[in-house]
């Protein structure tokens, strides 16, 4: 029964495990208001003094390239301004749940490496962000389309270099496994990459897997932090699990619907923006000292925005459950790899219904367990 799953799971987590997994869930939430709040801060600290507006005068931040230089520094000053909540919710709350293992200048490592990938990759959209703004002060809104699905695709091209950014990997030194996951794939009709595994273990206590693009194949990245703990079954059903994902082209849609979000997003900052026109000392909304404040209606319309982005993504996860039983009929694996999923990463197997609807882009271990099983009787 899937209720012995959820017991089993229950006892994994122990009285400890649980009470951290449900302090972790408050504190996602707070994290969440508490990055809104720090954007806010910045953009009262920024735009009203008129130091935003000086910043741009100074880097001449009226021609293209000058505009690049504001935008970059903006929001390296950004990272900057909010390093205390990143430190707090990134480092100091693992350590407080135990799943951190890294020193703090390692972590501060990361987080710079990571916070220049993303500012390359955001700073070049916002930049073509006002660029487009400029040149089409009133029809803006096609080219707009056009900068966020650069973005959109950077982004999904940059998702491996930013895992080998943080972890070191390694290859797969199993064989049998390899052979094994090789058999998975063609049995699904894809390309096999081969698997790395990602010395996660040496920063962390959590375990995690992915599929990313590997030339025209997919390689299998997972951490040996949950390989350790799963084996060569349960990385088959997780492989499966992730192989469903891509068969249901769940992968483009999400990016797609991601896309579309900030196009609305960018559009109702495209009003906020017009409004500074005479404000202290900006121009409107082809000026990239406006940036703090560009940002702010982002952070605020994401908040909102990803709740339709999560339901969605639950949506997924059961069509791909089911995808993963039927490619490997091993339940006992599947609901194994549940338990030490959810103890490593602390989850609450029965979170709150509005926390699963506002924050979680997974449905509930509970839920899944449960559609897993009727999925084999009825199957
Ligand atoms: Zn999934």
């Amino acid at each position: 029964m899937a209720e012995t799953v959820l017991a089993r799971i229950y006892e994994a987590l122990g009285e400890e495990g649980l009470r951290k997994a449900r302090w972790q869930q408050k504190v996602r939430v707070w994290g969440l208001l508490a990055q809104v709040a720090g954007v806010a801060l910045f953009a009262l600290v920024m735009l009203p003094t008129g130091w935003a507006a000086a910043l741009r005068d100074a880097l001449g931040g009226g021609g293209a390239f000058g505009a690049l230089l504001v935008v970059l520094a903006l929001m390296a000053l950004q990272s900057v301004f909010t390093l205390p909540l990143a430190w707090y919710f990134g480092y100091r709350v693992e350590q407080l749940l135990g799943t951190n293992r890294q020193t703090l200048s390692g972590w501060l490592l990361d987080y710079l490496k990571q916070g220049l990938l993303s500012t390359v990759l955001f700073g070049l959209f916002f930049w073509g962000v006002y660029l487009v703004f400029r040149a089409w002060p009133t029809a803006w809104l096609p080219a707009l389309a056009g900068v966020v699905v650069l973005l959109v695709l950077g982004l999904y091209l940059a998702q491996p270099l930013m895992v080998r950014a943080q972890f070191k990997a390694e290859p797969l030194e199993d064989e049998e496994l390899s052979a094994r996951l090789a058999r998975v794939f063609e049995k699904a009709g894809f390309a096999y990459g081969g698997v790395s595994v990602l010395r996660a273990g040496e920063k962390t206590a959590r375990g995690n897997a992915a599929l990313v693009p590997k030339g025209g194949r997919l390689e299998v990245m997972v951490f040996d932090t949950l390989l350790e703990e799963i084996g060569p079954e349960g990385l088959e059903v997780v492989v499966a699990h992730e192989l469903g994902h891509r068969a249901h082209k769940d992968w483009p849609w999400m990016l797609g619907l991601y896309g579309l979000l900030f196009v609305v997003g960018i559009a109702l900052a495209h009003a906020a923006l017009a409004w500074t026109a005479g404000r202290w000392g900006l121009a409107g909304a082809g000026d990239p000292a406006t940036l703090p404040l560009l940002l702010l209606v982002l952070n605020l319309w994401m908040l909102v925005a990803q709740v339709a982005m999560n339901a969605f993504m639950r949506s997924r996860e059961f069509a791909a459950d089911r995808y993963a039983l039927e490619l490997v009929p091993n339940l006992e694996a599947f609901e194994r790899t549940f338990v030490t999923l959810a103890r490593q990463n602390l989850a609450d197997p029965e979170p709150p219904e509005w926390v699963e609807f506002w924050l979680h882009d997974h449905p509930s271990i509970a839920r899944r367990l449960e559609a897993a099983r009727r999925a084999v009787r009825s199957g």
